[in-house]
């Protein structure tokens, strides 16, 4: 197989993106690489294809297990042999993987830097066949990057005591200077091809908002993006509580994630998460770098960060699968404050002497003057950001709150919320905004918005056909059944736009199947039949029942008993809902109709709405609800 066809076989990719062929045909010649790209650009694809298509094993160095766990989850999703070598595992584990792998039973092996100091991965390294080792996330062996890590220096002398030096490419999504130039020392790259793509995402729509009540003007976002995937972050543990709680009493399916939390809580946290089980994770930076989730529709900062670094990594794990997403910072002077009191009471790093102390203070305090000058000037959001990495930028991006002139996320979200208080249901649509439009239809009595369907502002236009609302409801029930077999994140066997490609496709066979935007060949085998099966019955009948009939299609996943006892009553009692009913019901509460209303509509006690809306995962369960101690809200229709 050439690139072309790997990157179809495995990924169900057709064309590569800017940069990652440069890359990859560096690491086929057996060149070293540096590959500086942003977030989400697809950095990974630039070593796993040469993975594949080179004999022997390819190493990826990675900071961070999480990550590790999720991308050897997605590999083999893909059909691909991989598997990961760190602390995570026992002893015992470690040796068994370590044999598997002398046999030659993987293609890539994902390490923690500490790893490749210990004796006896050294004895295994030399003795096997490595031919290309993958440094990710290579900002970390910079003490000017973000994120320093002190093992990430040894790496360098790991790779020169192996018998072979394989090629050796080195990826990050920090462009400055500084740290470009550490990477290529400190690893000692040998004359790498370098690739630098733009960092531009220009899916992603930026807001800066000032308003008086942050959590107002959270709560009002969040009710413009119910049911969909976002992460809220805060600047400290006892904001991501305060948040969290005020939420959660709410109603809100919300989960929380800092250092504070016990392993097994932030464990717990991050799979609901993932597994889309929660939709909103409130957050303080520790939560995120090893979260590969690419259906994260927005991320809101409730404080603003420290610097534009971490703000761009940040917000950049939204869209990460490339459909629109939104990122809002929520400002105040008081956030400059605290970074300032942050700054002060920073734990000294006793790896550095007094003057490099002195030196990362200041240069902390520069990064933080220039995040408070994003959000306080007045040109064009995206543009200042560009400009900070070095790229060019135009004057006006016309996909940011500064270029639009309105607040895409923010006003919406009060207008709407404004409308549902003082007008009738059925009145016409909020008035279009911004760089994003966002119209609306009536269904019976229910005031549904429609997704855009062109991207936002200065990208290209999406193909302008309908996608099927209903028909990727159920491809992404089914997604989740099989991810439920499997123990999996939804994500990984398929991606929201995947899905979404494939409710426009409708494909009739396996063929047809692989046209499909990241259905690789492997996928198609695995998954293609579950699919098909949806869309057949979609296509050939009654749309009532096919979420319950289709999963004879699907491996043996049994859906997960969530279900209230209210629920389980009505089962057997009142009938059961249809998908279409079902679809009604999810479209209706994501337009901000109230649980009471939509127990009037639909005729049923709002016990079961709540069960139903529980099973959608569109609101926590009975379970999860007294998990956090919290009594089911009265009425949670204004929340
Ligand atoms: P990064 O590591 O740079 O943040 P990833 O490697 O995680 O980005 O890739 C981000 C997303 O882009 C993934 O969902 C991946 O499948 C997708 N992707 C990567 N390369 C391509 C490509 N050539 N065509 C389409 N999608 C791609
Ligand atoms: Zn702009």
């Amino acid at each position: 197989m050439d690139k072309h066809q790997t990157l179809k076989h495995y990924f169900g990719h057709d064309a590569f993106r800017p940069g990652q062929e440069t890359l990859i045909d560096a690491l086929l010649d057996g060149r070293d690489a540096l590959g500086i790209m942003p977030t989400g650009a697809g950095k990974s694809m630039c070593y796993q294809i040469p993975a594949l298509m080179l004999e022997g094993i390819t190493l990826v160095v990675s900071p961070l297990i999480s990550l590790m766990k999720d991308q050897v989850a997605a590999l083999k999703s893909a059909g691909v042999a991989a598997a990961y070598l760190n602390s995570s595992l026992t002893p015992r584990q470690l040796e068994l993987a370590t044999e598997r792998a002398m046999q030659g039973a993987y293609r890539i092996i994902y390490v923690a830097p500490e790893r490749l100091e210990t004796a006896s991965f050294r004895r295994f390294a030399c003795a096997a066949p490595i031919r290309l080792i993958a440094v990710d996330e290579a900002h970390c062996v910079s003490q000017w990057g973000q994120d320093f890590r002190p093992n990430y220096l040894k790496i360098a002398d790991f790779i020169e005591l192996l018998p072979h030096r394989p090629a050796v490419g080195a990826f990050t999504a920090t462009a400055t200077r500084r740290v470009r130039d550490d990477i290529m020392r400190l690893l000692r790259l040998r004359s790498p091809v370098t690739a630098t793509t733009g960092f531009d995402r220009p899916n992603l729509f930026f807001e800066v908002a000032q308003p008086r009540s942050k959590y107002a003007a959270l709560k009002a976002i969040l009710a413009t993006r119910r049911g969909e995937s976002g992460i809220v972050y805060c600047a400290t543990r006892k904001t991501v509580e305060e948040v969290t709680d005020k939420l959660t009493r709410e109603g809100y399916p919300v989960s929380r994630y800092h250092a504070g939390l016990s392993d097994e809580e932030r464990q717990r946290n991050q799979e609901d998460f993932q597994f889309d089980r929660v939709s909103v994770m409130v957050a303080t930076n520790a939560f995120g770098m090893g979260i590969d989730k690419s259906n994260v529709s927005f991320v809101i900062h409730y404080n603003m960060p420290r610097s534009m670094e971490a703000y761009y990594q940040e917000a950049g794990r939204a869209g990460r699968d490339g459909s629109d997403a939104v990122c809002v910072l929520l400002y105040s002077g008081q956030d400059v404050i605290t970074g300032r009191w942050m700054i002060d009471h920073a734990e000294p790093n006793p790896e550095l002497t007094e003057q490099e102390r002195r030196m990362i203070r200041s240069q902390d305090e520069q990064r933080l003057r220039q995040m408070a000058d994003y959000c306080t000037g007045s040109g064009c959001l995206r543009g200042a950001i560009l400009r900070y990495f070095g790229q060019e930028a135009p004057e006006r991006c016309g996909a940011c709150s500064r270029c639009t002139g309105g607040q895409y996320a923010f006003v919406n979200g009060l207008e709407r919320e404004r409308r549902r208080h003082s007008t009738a249901q059925t009145e016409a649509a909020p008035v279009p905004r911004g760089g994003m439009q966002v119209s609306a239809y009536e269904d019976g009595d229910i005031l549904m918005p429609i997704k855009p369907g062109v991207r936002l502002g200065h990208s290209t236009p999406a193909p302008a056909e309908e996608v099927d609302d209903t028909l990727f409801g159920q491809l992404r029930a089914c997604r989740m059944r099989l991810a439920r077999g499997l123990g999996v994140p939804p994500y990984v066997i398929a991606a929201d736009k995947t899905l979404t490609d494939m409710a426009r496709r409708k494909p009739r066979s396996l063929n047809e199947m692989l046209e499909v935007y990241g259905m690789g060949t492997a996928k198609v085998g695995k998954y293609g039949d579950a699919f098909l099966e949806v869309i057949r019955r979609y296509g050939s009948g009654p749309v009532s029942g096919i979420r319950e009939k289709s999963s004879a299609a699907a491996p043996p996943a049994p859906r997960k008993a969530t279900r209230r006892g209210g629920r389980r009553a009505a089962d057997k009692a009142a009938p059961g809902w249809s998908s279409e009913e079902e679809e009604r019901l999810r479209r209706g509460y994501l337009a901000g109709v109230s649980i009471a209303q939509l127990a009037a509509i639909h005729g049923r006690p709002e016990d079961e709405v709540r069960g139903e809306l529980a099973k959608l995962h569109l609101i926590l369960d009975q379970a999860r609800l007294e998990q956090y101690g919290v009594a089911l809200p009265e009425e949670d229709g204004d929340a």
